[in-house]
């Protein structure tokens, strides 16, 4: 992954705020609080410690963590960042919000979050793959295709994912290609998987302006952050007539008020690193874009852009949270009272992880589907998931994410109300 993704300006504890949420969601359902327990914890969180031998000869012992948040409704499912910043609060919050975000979309998937603390940029390619494989091999009684499916997140990448498959399978002794989703094309990765996250931010940036009455062709947008989530997503809304006018990165951003040339500014970065000095352009900050007057704003950088410090400056009437957290729960109250239309993160980027359930089916199935099967899919599954929500929203008279919140917990309590607690 590009760009500097850092959770330093995350609160003390990022999984308290998870809490706050499913226990929020759970008593407007009427949840008992006995089951509300047992769906609030992680059922396992695994700390590993690493030695790897480094370049030069001498030893380094790094920290990994792997989460389940649950296997009520399917494998824990979910993806495996490397960054410095990585603590098991973290994890277990991202696997949480794994959880509900597979409940979300309705695949047959529990939530799982792995990291290893470590800054991949200070590590050699030889080293970070002897810190994948290390890890994996001390995990193969936790991972597998019918129990823990990782995936690429923050600074992991196709490659990392082929060390897994290649670690876990030599361990199996025979190739497992659904041990793991977001895998290079030639060894069993889906078409589609690239796009699939900003597809999803499309999709349901669609199925928002429909629900509103507003046209999405000659709506405006901004968005902050410009690598898998913000990029695709640019492109895709510019196809449907939407007019991107401000894009930020983590050295900058670009303003245009007659609109960007996404696929210009897709090969500029390509070349540049960097939106910054696109032709035709003005700068831009972060803090401008969140208070730019468009229709659509698109967090797809890092967690907690949008604070009770900035919230009431928001002027979108639609915030698509392509980004895992960029929202604290105070910023989300203002939002909600200005009548700011929230795609929740659980739902908006939920087109990523649906793609890798297509990828995990097709390798289990040993048989690829085409581009177009892929998308066609995936567009059923964001758009039933968009109606779903809104349907929930409407009933219980509560924004989008508290929805979302709400039809996740009642499908993954509903199994265990029949499944039974085996105690
Ligand atoms: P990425 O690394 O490809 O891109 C991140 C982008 O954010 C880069 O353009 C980077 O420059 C920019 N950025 C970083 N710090 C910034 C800052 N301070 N200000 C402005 N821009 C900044 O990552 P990605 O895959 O696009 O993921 C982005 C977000 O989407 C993350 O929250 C990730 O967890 C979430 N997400 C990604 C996927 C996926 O499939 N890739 C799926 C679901 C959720």
């Amino acid at each position: 992954m590009k760009g500097e993704i850092t959770s330093k300006e995350m609160p003390m504890s990022v999984f308290a705020n998870v809490v706050k949420q499913v226990d929020h969601a759970a008593s407007l359902l009427g949840i008992d609080p006995m089951l509300v327990e047992i769906i609030k914890m992680p059922r396992r969180s695994v700390i590993v410690k690493l030695p790897i031998q480094m370049d030069d000869g001498s030893f380094r012992v790094f920290t990994g963590y792997r989460v389940q948040h649950s296997i009520v409704r399917g494998p824990a499912k979910g993806g495996l960042r490397f960054h410095p910043d990585v603590t098991l609060d973290e994890v277990q919050a991202l696997a949480s919000w794994m959880t509900w975000k597979c409940a979300v979309v309705n695949i047959p998937f529990g939530g799982g979050k792995g990291g290893i603390t470590v800054d991949p940029k200070t590590l050699s390619k030889h080293e970070l793959e002897h810190l994948t494989r290390r890890y994996v091999a001390d995990l193969l009684d936790v991972i597998g295709p019918e129990s823990d499916v990782p995936a690429p997140d923050v600074n992991t990448n196709e490659q990392t994912m082929a060390w897994i498959m290649d670690t876990y399978s030599m361990h199996v002794r025979h190739t497992e290609s659904a041990v793991v989703t977001g895998k290079p094309l030639i060894m069993g990765g889906s078409l589609g998987r690239r796009e699939a996250t900003g597809r999803g931010v499309m999709l349901t940036v669609r199925e928002a302006c429909k629900r509103l009455g507003m046209n999405l062709k000659g709506a405006t947008a901004g968005i902050v952050g410009f690598g898998n989530v913000g990029s695709v997503a640019a492109d895709l809304l510019q196809k449907e007539g939407v007019k991107i006018i401000a894009v930020t990165d983590v050295m900058g951003g670009v303003l245009n008020r007659k609109g960007l040339d996404i696929p210009g500014l897709i090969k500029y970065v390509a070349e540049t690193g960097s939106v910054v000095g696109f032709a035709g352009t003005t700068p831009i900050s972060n803090e401008e874009v969140v208070a730019l007057d468009v229709d659509v704003l698109i967090p797809a950088a890092l967690e907690n852009l949008i604070t009770a410090a900035n919230a009431d400056k928001v002027r979108a009437k639609i915030v698509a949270e392509g980004a895992n957290g960029p929202t604290t729960p105070d910023a989300d109250e203002i939002l909600t009272r200005k009548g700011i239309f929230i795609i929740p993160d659980i739902l908006c980027n939920a087109g990523g992880v649906t793609v890798s359930y297509f990828e995990w089916v097709q390798n289990r199935v040993g048989y690829s589907w085409t581009e177009d099967e892929v998308n066609g899919r995936l567009e059923l599954v964001m758009v039933s998931a968009f109606a779903d929500t809104y349907r929930v929203a409407q009933e219980y008279k509560v924004n989008m994410r508290v929805a979302a919140f709400m039809l996740a917990i009642r499908r993954v309590v509903d199994v265990i109300l029949l499944r039974g607690v085996y105690a």
